[in-house]
């Protein structure tokens, strides 16, 4: 990659962040799932550590935070989603037991079994469903669980649209089943797995960038790249509500064996 692509892509990518920290959240989910989610795992104490992997700037983290006890740690790549998500856990009085630190899901700062609860929304995909979950499961104590969502098929056929469209966005998606059989296979028993409600995509996630977007476009007017990011995120919601009977987020929670 020449410098100049190179600055490009910097640039492309300091402008996702900036739009991305001017929301709630970052990937679909809603408190009400989260909870939900919770409600699978047991024996969680003031002494329990959790672990929240691409945290972002913390939406999920601070109702984890309010309906679990224990210590959580936010890891997230970027510097700045950290920094929300730290001054999100002062607003709410939670800065003594949630912490938010830079760093990457392939190369994280546990020790090995130190963990009871890992926890990861819509970010497992960076790194792949898979090897995300045959990586962190080291950290976990044995009969520790995970509980991660990631997007998958509903049935076995779809329309070849959205079949291109996830080939090329992300060529790790599944159908549920076999999904649960690669959390098996990772060394976990699997608890539960449930569908993410469509309110979490529509109202939750995909509703707050529309008043982001205008925002964003009028403060980038006339640079190319924010306006195609932006047509892409709009292109990106039109199929979801075009496709939503073939895929979604499930939530897969499991216990390390
Ligand atoms: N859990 C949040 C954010 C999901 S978006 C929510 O549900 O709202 C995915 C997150 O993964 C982003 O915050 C992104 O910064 C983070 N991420 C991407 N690659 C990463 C990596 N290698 N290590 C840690 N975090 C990563």
């Amino acid at each position: 990659m020449s410098d100049e692509n190179k600055s490009i892509h910097e640039f492309d990518f300091n402008l996702i962040c900036e739009y991305f920290s001017s929301v709630e959240r970052q990937g679909p989910g809603s408190p009400e799932v989260t909870i939900k989610a919770l409600s699978f795992i047991d024996g969680l104490t003031e002494k329990s550590r959790i672990a929240d992997i691409g945290c972002g700037t913390g939406g999920q983290t601070m109702v984890l935070a309010q309906n679990a006890p224990g210590r959580i740690t936010g890891v997230d790549l970027f510097p700045a989603f950290v920094d929300r998500f730290n001054a999100n856990a002062a607003r709410l009085n939670l800065q003594d037991r949630v912490k938010g630190i830079t760093g990457s899901m392939d190369s994280l700062p546990f020790q090995d079994a130190e963990l009871d609860l890992i926890w990861s929304e819509g970010a497992i995909y960076n790194i792949g469903f898979e090897r995300g979950l045959s990586e962190w499961g080291r950290f976990l104590k044995p009969g520790g669980c995970i509980a991660v969502t990631e997007v998958s098929w509903f049935t076995d056929e779809r329309p070849d649209e959205i079949q291109a469209f996830w080939r090329d966005a992300y060529p790790g998606i599944n159908t549920i089943p076999a999904k649960v059989a690669q959390m098996q296979k990772a060394g976990y028993v699997p608890v539960a797995t449930f569908i993410l409600p469509e309110n979490c995509w529509t109202e939750h996630f995909y509703a707050p960038q529309v008043a982001a977007q205008e925002a964003f476009l009028k403060k980038h007017a006339g640079n190319k790249a924010a306006g195609e990011f932006i047509s892409n995120q709009r292109h990106e919601t039109q199929l979801y509500n075009k496709y939503k009977a073939y895929y979604g987020y499930v939530f897969y929670i499991g216990k390390k064996t």
